[in-house]
């Protein structure tokens, strides 16, 4: 076990390690944040900041040295950054695990070799090979680079082959999976811990709103049937054995009109469909972060209250900021900011959990305290 008074390093400096850099402070851990950025929301509140590139040698160096463990907070750290790390202190999620979830097709294709159904698709790496799609694949669909893409970036929705070239020449040709679009009935996700000996804990299942292709909002207990919700869990639980995964991580999930669950995408750290846990959870996701990391036993994930989470992206600010004083007028609403200077349209600012008696009542307040926040 490493215990507190240890020093633990986070590989960048966004909102979740900002969450990560808090939980392990609290628990009596210094944080080293290594992150380009000078403000990052990790690196300004971080025991330490070491601001260089993920992949300079020296800051990687320095990391090693001073962290008794390191891990994550984004799945886009070159896996070859992680084996650096391993050579040299403890390392989790491993390089490895890391790498399965890189690129859609790998992840796709490793999901798939577990048994578990994942949305038609295509790989698209010519224009030959759009060519060669066959008439039994069904349209719309959607075109998403297979590297890189976040927050519903670098995807474009298709009704034809031409569509599906023109959106291909757009993205310049890059590695794409050309996916089917599923007629949602909702989707869900299901965050989980998972120790060194394979001890996994599940939070409760989150059913998840998106706004063009970006996390809205959050609600636990999700209005999903009981076999679909143990469904999902038994899949997430199942890639965090195939991954051999340490700490913490998310599986995105689409149930589809028909009544199938389909797995859309493994998140290597903690998610934001987890921050109801922050506020709602006896335990939250990056203090399970921490207890992974550290190889100490993972805390009680049980629910404590139900819970709307909504995001507050960039949008919500004016010429002022956004009215907080009527969101933080009531008793339960949670607020949780980044400390990101900028507010840009698009940009995740922060987030507020609301607790209610009932969801009826968590979706109508919340629902009431974002139109009333917005600023003028
Ligand atoms: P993030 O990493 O923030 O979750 P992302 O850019 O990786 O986003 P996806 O999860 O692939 O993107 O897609 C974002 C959202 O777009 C999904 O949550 C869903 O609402 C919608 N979407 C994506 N693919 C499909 C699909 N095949 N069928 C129906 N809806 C889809
Ligand atoms: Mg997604």
């Amino acid at each position: 076990m490493i215990l507190p008074g240890a020093t633990l390093g986070m590989l960048g400096g966004g909102q979740l390690g900002r969450m990560f850099v808090t939980a392990a402070q609290t628990m009596g851990y210094k944080v080293i944040v290594l992150e380009p950025d000078v403000n990052s929301p990790a690196g300004i509140i971080a025991d330490q900041h070491i601001c260089a590139e993920y992949t300079d040698e020296g800051a990687l160096q320095q990391l090693a040295e001073q962290c008794d463990a390191v891990t994550t907070e984004f799945e886009n750290i070159p896996a070859t950054v992680l084996s650096f790390l391993e050579q040299k202190t403890v390392v989790h999620p491993s390089s490895k695990a890391l790498s399965s979830t890189q690129n859609r097709l790998v992840e796709k294709a490793f999901i798939e070799s577990l048994g578990i159904s994942v949305a038609p698709y295509v790989a698209i790496r010519t224009l030959e090979d759009i060519d060669a799609i066959s008439d039994s694949f069904k349209f719309p669909a959607i075109l998403k680079a297979a590297s890189f893409g976040y927050d519903g970036k670098g995807q474009a929705v298709c009704h034809s082959l031409d569509d599906v070239r023109n959106a291909f020449n757009s993205l310049k040709q890059v590695e794409c999976v050309l996916e089917q679009r599923i007629n949602l009935e909702r989707e869900i996700s299901t965050v989980l811990a998972r120790s060194e000996s394979g001890e996994i804990t599940n939070f409760p299942v989150a059913e998840n709103v998106h706004v063009n292709g970006i996390l809205h909002s959050t609600t636990v207990p999700s209005s999903v049937p009981e076999q679909q919700a143990l469904a999902a869990i038994a899949m997430a639980d199942k890639i965090a054995d195939g991954l051999a995964y340490v700490g913490t991580m998310a599986v995105e999930f689409f149930v589809s009109q028909e009544g199938d669950v389909l797995a859309n995408e493994i998140a290597p750290r903690p998610h934001n469909s987890g921050h109801f846990t922050l506020d709602a959870c006896e335990t939250s996701q990056f203090e399970q972060q921490v207890r992974m990391l550290c190889g100490l036993p993972s805390g009680n994930c049980e629910l404590t209250s139900p819970v709307v989470m909504i995001n507050l992206l960039g949008d919500v600010w004016g010429s002022t900021q956004p009215h907080w004083d009527t969101l933080l007028s009531q008793p339960h609403n949670k607020l949780h900011l980044y400390g990101k200077k900028e507010a840009r349209p698009g940009r995740k600012m922060g987030h507020f959990n609301v607790l209610a008696p009932s969801i009826e009542q968590a979706a109508e307040i919340a629902a009431g305290a974002f139109e009333a926040l917005k600023a003028d």
